[in-house]
């Protein structure tokens, strides 16, 4: 699953930085997440950490869009070619 901004969101900014894949932008109203360089953190962090920084709980799963662990590091790999991620790499899957 990507994780969705919903309309909670009050443009604080908090949650673009620590998101490892800058997968978070502002939008119109609120902030939006790209699904397509969303990992659930995947890759870097045992928490999500769009969802651990909002203050008013804006960030949430996208029930429509489920994805396997190996997708996301599939993903997250893609999006860091540079980058080791190992199979083991810190995911919310295992935390
Ligand atoms: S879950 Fe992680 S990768 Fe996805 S938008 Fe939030 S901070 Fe970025
Ligand atoms: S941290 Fe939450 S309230 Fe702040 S911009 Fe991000 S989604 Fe919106």
């Amino acid at each position: 699953m990507a994780f969705i901004i919903v309309d909670d969101c009050n443009l604080c900014d908090k949650c673009v930085d620590p998101c490892p894949n800058d997968a978070i932008t502002e939008g119109d109203d609120i902030y939006i997440i790209d699904p397509e360089k969303c990992t659930e953190c995947v890759g870097f962090f045992d928490v999500p950490q769009c969802a651990d920084v909002c203050p008013v709980d804006a960030c949430i799963t996208d029930e429509d869009r489920v994805e396997s662990e190996a997708d996301l590091l599939e993903r997250a790999r893609a999006l860091h070619p540079g980058k080791e991620i190992p199979d083991d790499a810190p995911s919310h899957f295992r935390a």
